[in-house]
């Protein structure tokens, strides 16, 4: 089964309360693909860096089993750039910093043995850029999910939403539900973002949880309470990495299954949240994935015997 995943392969510096890192290795397509490289074998990814972007970060994706032909490298370019800064509650950031480098001359190329792929993952990135992958893809993928930012919202909206509306899962934060509709509400604005054409919609809501609308349905997974949360830098992406690894896994992408998708994306972002960076996403086990999601099934787990009033 394989999955193509795009977006940014990344320099990242990020300040939380507990800490500071100066350029360490990130991008939203560096999460997914980590975390997918889980539950599938074959991850092919498309991106693009400069010629700064260090053999080890190419290493660490190749150790899992990430295919980087469709990693284009400009070796006279910057790699893309970002700078945050997380307040003490850890759920919100700033932007101190984005520089699109590499990202503005980007042309992606899809490697002709990437065609056929029957998962897509269109990662956070210039929706103009996504639109080309979808575009490029001779055979539409039996299944497309999209993550996007506020940045994109706020610099090219009529180009996301064209983009938006190609794909069948639609992945945001709660911040980004209300910036995209205006609708403060999360089920109105749930309705309005479906209404662009996306079937299924996940809104994450950071230590919150999630919550997976399809049609007139609604599921929600809680986050893990979890005793350290150092860097939360990547957990939309390695929940989204998660969810779609899991769905070509199993090769099941009816609203059930991606119920249980949207689980194991929370357990690998739980994972994630709980190093700086990449680095827990590195060496995980199944078996500690296996316990992860048990905790999660634990944690909502109860028995109500409710009383017949009639
Ligand atoms: P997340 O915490 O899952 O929302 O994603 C964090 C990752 O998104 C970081 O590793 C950044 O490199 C990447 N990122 C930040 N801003 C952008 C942007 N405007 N476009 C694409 N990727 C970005």
């Amino acid at each position: 089964m394989s999955l193509l995943a795009i977006g940014t392969v990344a320099f990242d510096a990020i300040e939380t309360p507990f800490g500071k890192t100066d350029k360490i290795i990130g991008g939203a397509c560096t999460y997914i693909s980590l975390s997918a490289s889980y539950f599938v074998k074959n991850v092919n990814i498309v991106s693009v860096v400069g010629g700064d972007f260090p053999e080890e970060g190419k290493k660490m994706l190749e150790d899992r089993g990430v295919n980087l032909d469709g990693l284009e490298v400009l070796p006279d370019k910057k790699t893309f750039f970002w700078k945050g800064r997380y307040h003490e509650d850890l759920n919100t950031r700033d932007t101190l910093d984005t520089q699109l480098n590499v990202l503005l001359d980007f042309d992606p190329k899809i490697p002709n043995h990437y065609q056929g792929a029957e998962f897509l993952m269109v990662g956070n990135l210039d929706p103009r850029i996504q639109k080309k992958v979808i575009e490029g893809l001779v055979e539409r993928p039996k299944l497309i999910v999209m993550d996007t930012m506020n940045f994109w919202m706020e610099t090219a909206l009529p180009e996301l939403k064209s983009t938006i509306s190609m794909v069948d899962v639609l992945s945001v934060n709660d911040e980004e539900a209300r910036l995209l509709t205006g609708e403060y509400s999360l089920v109105k604005a749930a309705q309005k973002i479906m209404a662009m054409g996306p079937e299924y919609l996940i809104i994450k809501k950071g230590e919150h949880g999630a919550l997976l609308f399809h049609k007139n349905k609604v599921f929600y997974a809680p986050a893990l309470p979890l005793e350290e949360v150092f860097d939360p830098t990547g957990a939309g992406d390695t929940f989204a990495g998660g969810f779609i690894g899991y769905l070509a896994e199993t090769k099941d992408i009816s609203f059930d299954n991606m119920k249980r998708a949207v689980i194991y994306g929370s357990a690998m972002a739980s994972f994630c949240v709980e190093k700086f960076g990449t680095e827990r996403l590195q060496n995980l086990t199944q078996e500690e994935i296996e316990q992860r999601v048990h905790e999660f099934i634990n944690l909502v787990q109860f028995d109500i015997s409710l009383i017949d009033t009639e």
